[in-house]
């Protein structure tokens, strides 16, 4: 049994009418996912910037309300639970921002930061000694406890973070694009740390990045997600050796520490999927990639593909495969 598991899940968002004789517009930030995330593993999460990757973490994880579609954690179905019925599944998960500037009150210091969660949860007895702990473990010093947000670098922040979305001992960590708005130089340092502790504490993980290239050393599994859906996901190795879909081509493409093909053959690649992406509040007919994708055929913008199967558990939507 899957500890995470999202079926035919949704996420649409009301916006208000432009005109008082217009319709209320709908963004379709999650449009039909479903996705399974086991005990112990790491599903990286991929895709362009506004695509829903974030919004659909939050919405496994109960942080927002889904607007249709079930998910399960550790086999209970969550998907209507509110309030009081909702405490063990907020002790069970753990998130880590993208912001480590914006995502730790500067009034409070390191230690009583990395202690609420412990306080919410009615477990302060011993906190001390599992901040120090817990501080120790991503790398900082026990002084950093009686410090405040504003002493410490970008790097040591998102350490500050992780500590507090670990110190319950979750069994599921949500990493929404964690090392995105950190300095190239320290993001190798978090992720080797998010791997470390992935490993040592066996927490499964959703880590969310815009690059491919972020994720590939992380992640078990990888999931490819275009305006509001999956479009490819399979096996770490399988997925960057042969990847199926044109989007994913292009992704990988766009890292080219990830590619063998030559330098006029990425830009060639690039240049496929140039247009801009499309709004998820007009979501192309038929696929949803059909107005960037190199490959486009007559079928393509009428029948909206699904995720199938092609073997070794990669599976893809796209009307070049069988199955469709
Ligand atoms: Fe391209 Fe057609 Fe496949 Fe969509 S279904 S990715 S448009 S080939």
């Amino acid at each position: 049994m899957p500890l995470l598991e999202a079926e035919g899940l949704f996420k649409h968002y009301a916006l208000p009418r432009p005109g008082v004789f217009q319709a209320r517009p709908v963004l379709r930030a999650v449009d039909g996912v479903s996705l399974t995330v086991e005990a112990g593993e790491t599903l990286g999460l991929v895709g362009e910037s506004g695509c829903g990757k974030s919004t659909l973490g939050r919405a496994l994880i109960r942080l927002v309300p889904s607007t249709a579609g079930t998910v399960r954690f550790g086999g209970e179905d969550v998907t209507g639970l509110q309030g009081a019925a909702l405490r063990p599944m907020r002790r069970a998960t753990g998130v880590v921002f993208q912001d480590p500037f914006g995502a730790l009150d500067p009034r409070m210091t390191v230690g009583r930061i990395v202690a609420e969660p412990l306080h919410i949860h009615g477990e302060a007895a011993g906190a001390g000694a599992r901040v120090a702990a817990m501080l120790d473990r991503v790398g900082l010093p026990g002084s950093a406890a009686g410090r405040y947000p504003h002493e410490f670098s970008g790097g040591q922040r998102q350490r500050i973070g992780i500590a507090r979305a670990l110190v319950l001992g979750p069994r599921f960590l949500l990493c929404d694009e964690p090392v995105s708005a950190l300095d190239v130089s320290v993001q190798a340092g978090i992720v080797n740390l998010l791997q470390d502790l992935q490993a040592e504490l066996g927490v499964a993980m959703l880590f969310i990045a815009h690059d491919l290239g972020v994720v590939r050393h992380i992640s078990a599994r990888v999931a490819v997600m275009y305006l509001g859906r999956i479009v490819e996901q399979g096996g770490k190795r399988a997925l960057y050796a042969r990847p199926l879909h044109p989007y994913t081509q292009a992704l990988i493409a766009s890292v080219p520490a990830l590619t063998p093909v030559g330098r006029a053959e990425r830009r060639a690649r690039r240049a496929g999927v140039g247009a801009d992406v499309p709004s998820a509040m007009e979501v192309p007919a038929g696929c949803r990639f059909h107005t960037r994708c190199p490959a486009v055929m007559p079928v393509c913008r009428e029948a909206d593909p699904v995720l199938v199967d092609q073997g070794d558990g990669q599976a893809v939507a796209c009307h070049l495969y069988p199955g469709q």
